[in-house]
């Protein structure tokens, strides 16, 4: 049996709404049964927990769990073998739930690596978050990420793509708009599957009840995903005003995976990554903040990503994209829990991400609350998934 746990928190983070203070949470067989306030009753036989903050269980919208943040990211697909980035993928995995994410999308690989990971986590031979896995990203011949991706032309053979991505198990479906940062030869700004491509793509994967995602960092490729009925534009570097109308006047939210873009220019040219993408970085560096505060001043719902496996921008720093989400476009503690937890679960589709009874308790106990210092996500005290006391960091809390 399952031991049901109490909490002692200082503040409360329920996904969405204000945070509310001082009171005892309790998890009952998996789920949340109750938030009391500081005098609530605790179960005998509950294992008794204190932390100054609690968030729900953190979802990262955006993951390559296969990489592992190497400088060069198309070399290690040629120097690494399939079974030694299943290795690295469970590794990461635990990682990434040891930081307090629990949910992941896993937005393309080589193999159906991320899909076998989640099916092996579900049956407890593999630790890490709930995955919602892509599979292959679907791209054009030579498109951005060709090099781990199903390539395919024509809005048929795009609908294909999709029905073999379904066929080998992904729990969402990710185009490539237009070319990108890590891929030589790739020119972020262009445009690469084509809106009538897109849109029979994202019609297939909406018949099958799944989720899409856009790789779209120019105005040209952003328009034409939106267009075409996308679910998340992942990165939107360079929207521009016509392009904030079309997110803004529909449902499509925007993944802006800061850290990526951040982590490239801070580790500079001598880190080992080619040059092409320190050009390329830099470029869209100068540009996205300014871009993307439009898009958030205009009414654009953002959801956290951090595009973790990138350059130097490892799975277990999740924190790292919740602190340039508060210092770069200015949102406020509550505003990026919810992007981190309710809006990226609302994406996502999965019933995770809120702090209320009845919920799936997915829990994060902090040591500070993360207002005003965003940087109170990194490290958390402990982690619960699914009711269970998944992570806790040494030494151990005190038991009564
Ligand atoms: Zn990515």
């Amino acid at each position: 049996m399952q031991r049901s746990i109490a909490i002692r928190f200082g503040t409360l983070y329920p996904g969405a709404g204000a945070p509310r203070t001082r009171g005892v949470l309790l998890i009952d067989a998996g789920r949340i049964a109750a938030i009391g306030d500081a005098g609530a009753a605790i179960p005998d036989d509950a294992l008794v927990l204190e932390a100054p903050c609690v968030v729900p269980g953190l979802i990262n919208a955006h993951v390559h769990l296969e990489m592992s943040g190497e400088a060069d990211t198309m070399g290690i697909f040629v120097l690494t073998t399939p079974v030694q980035r299943a290795f690295a993928c469970a590794d990461n995995a635990r990682k990434t739930l040891e930081a307090g994410v629990t949910t992941v999308r896993d937005v393309g690989g080589t193999e159906k690596l991320a899909i076998e990971l989640h099916d092996a986590i579900v049956a407890k031979k593999a630790i890490g978050p709930k995955i919602v896995a892509a599979g292959h990203a679907i791209m054009m011949t030579g498109g951005h990420g060709f090099f781990v991706g199903r390539e395919a032309d024509g809005a048929d053979d795009v609908r294909k793509a999709v029905r073999e991505q379904r066929k080998d198990g992904a729990g969402c479906i990710k185009f490539i708009a237009t070319g990108g940062v890590l891929t030589k030869g790739a020119v972020p700004g262009t445009s690469q599957l084509s809106e009538n491509e897109l849109r029979a793509g994202i019609d297939e994967a909406h018949r099958h009840g799944l989720k899409t995602a856009a790789h779209a960092i120019g105005a040209d490729g952003i328009k034409n995903a939106l267009r075409a009925g996308i679910d998340s534009i992942e990165h939107g570097h360079l929207i521009d005003d016509e392009g904030i109308a079309l997110l803004v006047g529909g449902d499509a939210a925007l993944v802006p995976t800061l850290a990526a873009v951040d982590r490239i220019v801070e580790a500079g040219a001598d880190a080992g990554m080619p040059a092409f993408v320190i050009e390329k970085a830099r470029s869209i560096a100068r540009v996205a903040t300014e871009n993307l505060v439009r898009a958030r001043a205009a009414g654009a719902r953002f959801v956290a990503g951090s595009d973790a496996g990138t350059p130097f921008n490892r799975h277990e720093d999740f924190a790292h994209e919740l602190e340039l989400m508060h210092r770069w476009l200015g949102m406020s503690a509550t505003e990026v829990v919810a992007a981190a937890t309710t809006g990226a679960a609302a994406l996502l589709d999965v019933d995770r991400g809120s702090i209320a009874p009845g919920a799936v308790a997915d829990v994060v106990l902090l040591s500070a609350d993360v207002a005003p210092d965003c940087r109170a996500f990194r490290d958390p005290l402990a982690v619960i998934k699914e009711g269970v006391l998944a992570f806790q960091r040494q030494p151990p809390f005190l038991e009564r």
